[in-house]
């Protein structure tokens, strides 16, 4: 390996201790819902969690003993940016658990056979332990004691034959330990700089590059995947390697990035962008998910996002961006956030799906379905509609993006409102009062964002820009009762607009410019865009409730044991979807919002943004298998034009948001009316 030196390379921003930055509006609402629906509830009720063998039980989905794992390495950002100390108590005991029974050689865990001794779980107890001993400085230095007895063990194991990455035989483990041996060093990195002494720098240092070294022999480097050769450019085919799994691709985008902090290798930051550059290219839905109904799934509008997938490009995007600096990651990370995440779960996120298709005309359970290896059901909402993976996993996304509302340089010089959603900021200062900073704002909603900072030390504020609004975006310095006036900002060559924040209060909006966009997709469809969201033609539907069923055995699970909130969904069209669209006739509208925005946001009908857009039933859009076709080429209009109305894509259970063209400039059509047509038009 290339080795410069044993730094590592600094984040071009770092997170704020945790606990410091809250959410506020409409993000601290989902947060909330989070918390009081499934995100909050499954160590109070769910076996795979509460009976899990980590708490004692002995209930676990896979081999991996990775259900609970996951659970803990989400409660901790939840527990402690929403300050909730019912969770916090959650997340308590389950630490006080673990380390009570650290085994004496180091290991984390229930398992006592060096065969069950996988390590990948435990780097998913190591993330929420280093979050955890970030939120709260007393859990600290038994956290760091005893992640470096588990480095320890865990050199030990990987110097004898990369035992515990790469699967021997008898071991009870499969490749999705040395598929994912990089997730190692994602904590390792954060102890790395926390320990002083020599000896213990070294043996952290080493175990990384032995997790490297593992994933070369055990055949999974990464940087060689995304390559012009071997990078699959087409859908999955039967029997593929788990490096076309899209949960795997998801966090392997980090393979590079965190191999980059230890080797400094410039080529690393540009095979990175490459390398996400390319999944989107080929794999890209249109809402900011990357397709993957288990295994990569191409471009097809039918194919599926996997829930969990979605959460992990979500922290792996964060990362990248907090890394590099680079917005092209900022951006992407916030339109999956608001768009495939979202979309993913019902309102009031009690239930979530597996998969969500760019167009979705059922969410039932489908006789004959086009995924890799989901089966029908992989589109109902419920508890267990699919593998648990998804359910253990989605809470994952939304606390950790919300972390990263506000970052900053380590000296508090630079301080950046990175993720542009609502939150403020209390920042400790050695020796002076602390920082304030509150951004209210609607954002995506709306484009305003209106700043207060108060402040006993100067520092320079840096806003990200995304790329939609680096033309045209607007600044209102307001100061008293002086006139004010807008000014047209300027960006860095990092999408960053810098404003000098001199001691004292400070307040000021930005008014990003947002304008509709016409997306291409294959098979001459397009995509509506407008700021952050995606714009979908929500297709009318009815719901169809039922208990919720075991995601293996497809019977209904115990009642006495789940919540009366639990329960499956499955929404079937009650109007026709086949319509085709003509972009070069748009109206943007949006209702006037007093006080907060509503709660849920993603409710069907809840986001004040719509976009009326001139349409027209067509005849050629046929169905392959239960799900909508392609969208046709030359679409046959029938009918007479109409006004289609396109919302966010995550209030539209039931969506087309990949749209055939037509050309209907003979037919001017108003799209000025508050009610459009749309509704009564396409009634079955
Ligand atoms: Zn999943």
């Amino acid at each position: 390996m290339q080795m410069k030196s044993r730094a590592l390379a600094p984040f071009a921003f770092d997170l704020l201790p945790l606990g410091s930055v809250q959410p506020r509006g409409w993000i601290r609402d989902q947060l909330k819902l989070c918390a009081e629906g499934l995100g909050g509830n499954l160590y109070n009720f769910h076996r795979f969690v509460k009976d899990s063998s980590w708490l004692g039980g002995d209930v676990e989905y896979s081999p991996l003993r990775e259900s609970a794992p996951y659970w803990y390495n989400y409660i901790v950002p939840l527990a402690y940016i929403l300050d909730d100390n019912e969770l916090k108590k959650q997340a308590n005991q389950f630490l006080d658990r673990i380390l009570k029974n650290q085994h004496a050689d180091g290991w984390i865990g229930p398992e006592h056979t060096k065969h069950g001794r996988g390590i990948w779980a435990r780097c998913l107890v190591l993330m929420g332990m280093v979050n955890h001993a970030v939120a709260d400085p007393a859990q600290y230095n038994r956290i760091v004691e005893a992640m470096l007895s588990f480095t320890k063990l865990a050199n030990s194991m990987l110097k004898d034959n990369f035992q515990g990455l790469i699967p021997h035989p008898g071991d009870e483990f499969d490749e999705f330990c040395i598929t994912r041996a990089h997730e190692l060093s994602t904590s390792l990195q954060w102890l790395y700089d926390q320990v002083e002494n020599r000896q213990d720098k070294i043996l952290i240092w080493d175990t990384m590059d032995l997790a490297w070294e593992a994933s070369r022999v055990g055949d999974r480097d990464w940087s060689k995947f995304f390559t012009e050769e071997q990078f699959p450019k087409k859908p999955a085919a039967p029997g593929s390697t788990l490096m076309k799994h899209v949960v795997n691709v998801s966090e392997a985008l980090r393979y590079m990035p965190q191999l980059y902090r230890m080797t400094h290798d410039p080529e690393l930051v540009a095979h990175t962008r490459q390398s996400v550059d390319m999944v989107f290219k080929y794999h890209g839905t249109t809402f900011g998910a990357i397709s993957g109904d288990e295994f990569l799934a191409g471009l097809h509008p039918r194919r599926g996002a996997e829930l969990c997938g979605t959460a992990e490009l979500i922290f792996s995007l964060s990362y990248m961006y907090r890394l590099f600096g680079d917005n092209s990651y900022a951006d992407r990370a916030e339109l999956a956030t608001f768009n495939g995440l979202p979309a993913g779960m019902t309102e009031d996120w009690w239930a979530h799906n597996y998969l969500t298709q760019s167009n979705e005309v059922w969410a039932r359970n489908l006789e004959n379905w086009p995924f890799y290896n989901c089966g029908g059901r992989a589109l109902v909402y419920g508890l267990e509609v699919n593998y648990p993976c998804c359910l253990v996993n989605h809470s994952q996304a939304l606390p950790k993006f919300a972390m990263n509302a506000f970052v900053a340089s380590p000296d508090l010089r630079f301080i950046a409102h990175q993720f542009l959603v609502p939150a403020e900021a209390k920042i400790p200062v050695t020796g002076r009062r602390p920082i304030y900073i509150i951004s209210e704002t609607h954002y995506p909603f709306d484009e305003k964002l209106s700043y207060e900072v108060e402040t006993d030390q100067a520092f320079e504020f840096y806003i990200r820009v995304p790329e939609w609004a680096t033309k045209g975006t607007t600044i209102n310095r307001a100061s008293g009762n002086e006139e004010t006036k807008e000014e047209t900002i300027e960006v860095d060559a990092n999408n960053l607009y810098k404003i000098a924040i001199a001691p004292g209060k400070t307040a000021f909006t930005i008014t990003l410019n947002a304008e509709i966009r016409v997306v291409p997709r294959p098979n001459n469809a397009v995509a509506i865009y407008r700021g952050a969201l995606l714009y979908a033609m929500e297709i009318p539907h009815k719901a169809k409730v039922g208990p919720p069923t075991h995601f293996a055995e497809r019977k209904p699970l115990p009642d006495a044991e789940y919540s009366p909130k639990l329960c499956d969904v499955e929404y079937t069209p009650t109007a026709d979807w086949r319509v085709a669209i003509d972009p070069s006739q748009m109206h943007f509208h949006r209702s006037e919002v007093k006080g907060n925005l509503p709660n849920p946001v993603f409710a069907s009908g809840a986001p004040p943004v719509s976009i009326n857009v001139a349409g027209t039933k067509i005849s050629n859009w046929e169905l392959e298998g239960d799900c909508a076709g392609l969208p046709p080429a030359n679409p046959a209009a029938t009918g007479k034009p109409f006004g289609v109305k396109l919302v966010p894509f995550a209030s539209a259970k039931l969506h087309i948001s990949e749209f055939p063209v037509v050309d209907l400039s003979k037919d001017k059509v108003n799209l000025q009316s508050r009610r459009p047509s749309h509704g009564h038009c396409v009634l079955m």
